[in-house]
C-alpha cells in the first residue's frame, strides 16, 4: 500500500479548519508569524507552502524577512515583539539560519506557548518527560498516520534511521512513549542493515538517496521516507520505493508522503497553540 500523505494531510486540515473556526467564533483567529533570514530559496518555498495551508484552514499569517546579515540580536528582538503581540499565536523561524549559524540561542527565546515547531528546549524536555505539549511536526505526522492506519505501537520493533533534532530525537521520544522498542541508527551506526530489517515500522530521514534498499525492509513492515534529496532534477527520498513497496505492507512516497503531513500537523499546532494561549488568558 502506498501512503498518501496528501490525503492524510486533508483530513487534518478538515478537523483543523473546525477548531479554527471555533476560536474565531470567540473573536480568536490563530495567527502564524514566519520569519526568514536571508534569501534562501528553499526556504522562500517551504514557508509560501505554509502560509497556503493556513490560507485553506483559516489561520491568519504573516511573514518577516530579515536580512542575510540579521544577527542574532536582531532576530530574538523580532522574536520578542511577536512574543509579545495577541493575535500571533505560533512563531516559526525557518532553519537553516544563513552561514548554518546555531538557531539555539533564537529558537529558546521563542515563547514556549507559541512554539508551534516543537523545538524550545521546555517543549523538548517535556517530550522526553513523557508530557507531550507542541511538538515537532514531522514527527507527530508520523505518529498520527500509524494511529490513523491502525498501527498499535505498543511492543513494536521500530527503527529510525537519522538523529536529528527536528525528527529522529523527538519521534524516538514519542515512540517510547507509545511503548515502542525504538532503536535510533546513524552514521556511525556499524550495521544498519543488520537493524532495518528488524523494524516493523522503519522511518528514514538521513537525507541519502536511495540509502535503504528492498532488501534492507523487514516484510510487513510500515515505511516512512523523510528524506528530500534532488537527483537529477526530480525530488527523491532515501528509501528505494519500488524496492520496499514489493516488501513492505505500507511505504510513503516522496514528494507526497511526510512532506503533507508534516505541514498539516503545523497547522494543527497553531491551532492547538491558540487554544492553550486562550485557555492560560482566562486563568
Ligand atoms: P540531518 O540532515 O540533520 O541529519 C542526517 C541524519 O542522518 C544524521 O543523524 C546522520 O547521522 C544520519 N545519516 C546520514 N548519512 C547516513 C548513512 N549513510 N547511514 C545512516 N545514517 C545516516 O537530519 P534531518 O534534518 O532530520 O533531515 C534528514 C532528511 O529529512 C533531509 O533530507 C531533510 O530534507 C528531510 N526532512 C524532511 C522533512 C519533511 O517534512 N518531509 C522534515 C525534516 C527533514
Amino acid at each position: 500500500m502506498i501512503i498518501d500523505g496528501k490525503a492524510l494531510a486533508s483530513e487534518v486540515e478538515a478537523e483543523t479548519r473546525v477548531r479554527v473556526e471555533e476560536l474565531a467564533a470567540l473573536g480568536q483567529r490563530p495567527g502564524l508569524a514566519t520569519i526568514i533570514v536571508g534569501e534562501n530559496p528553499a526556504s522562500a518555498m517551504y514557508v509560501r507552502i505554509k502560509h497556503s495551508a493556513c490560507d485553506r484552514v483559516g489561520i491568519r499569517s504573516e511573514n518577516v524577512n530579515l536580512p542575510e546579515d540579521a544577527g542574532i540580536d536582531e532576530i530574538i528582538e523580532t522574536i520578542r515583539d511577536l512574543n509579545g503581540r495577541e493575535d500571533v499565536n505560533g512563531i516559526l523561524l525557518q532553519l537553516p539560519l544563513p552561514g548554518n549559524r546555531d538557531p539555539a540561542l533564537a529558537m529558546a527565546a521563542i515563547d514556549p506557548a507559541k512554539d508551534v515547531d516543537g523545538f524550545h528546549p521546555f517543549n523538548m524536555g517535556s517530550l522526553l518527560a513523557g508530557a507531550e505539549r507542541l511538538v515537532p511536526c514531522t514527527p507527530k505526522g508520523i505518529i498520527w498516520a500509524l494511529e490513523r492506519l491502525g498501527v498499535d505501537l505498543k511492543g513494536k520493533e521500530a527503527v529510525i534511521v537519522g538523529h536529528s533534532n527536528v525528527v529522529g530525537k523527538p519521534l524516538a521520544a514519542m515512540m517510547l512513549n507509545r511503548n515502542a522498542t525504538v532503536s535510533v541508527c546513524h552514521v556511525f551506526t556499524r550495521d544498519l542493515a543488520a537493524h532495518t530489517r528488524k523494524a516493523e515500522i522503519l522511518v528514514v530521514a538521513a537525507g541519502v538517496p536511495g540509502l535503504i534498499k528492498g532488501d534492507m525492509v523487514r516484510p510487513g513492515a510500515y515505511v516512512f521516507d523523510v528524506g528530500i534529496n534532488r537527483v537529477e532534477g526530480k525530488t527523491v527520498g532515501d528509501v528505494e520505493f519500488d524496492e520496499a513497496l514489493l516488501v513492505a505492507a505500507a511505504v510513503t512516497p516522496v514528494p507526497g508522503g511526510v512532506g503533507p503531513l508534516t505541514v498539516s500537523m503545523l497547522m494543527s499546532q497553531t491551532a492547538t497553540a491558540a487554544k492553550m494561549q486562550e485557555q492560560m488568558n482566562e486563568r
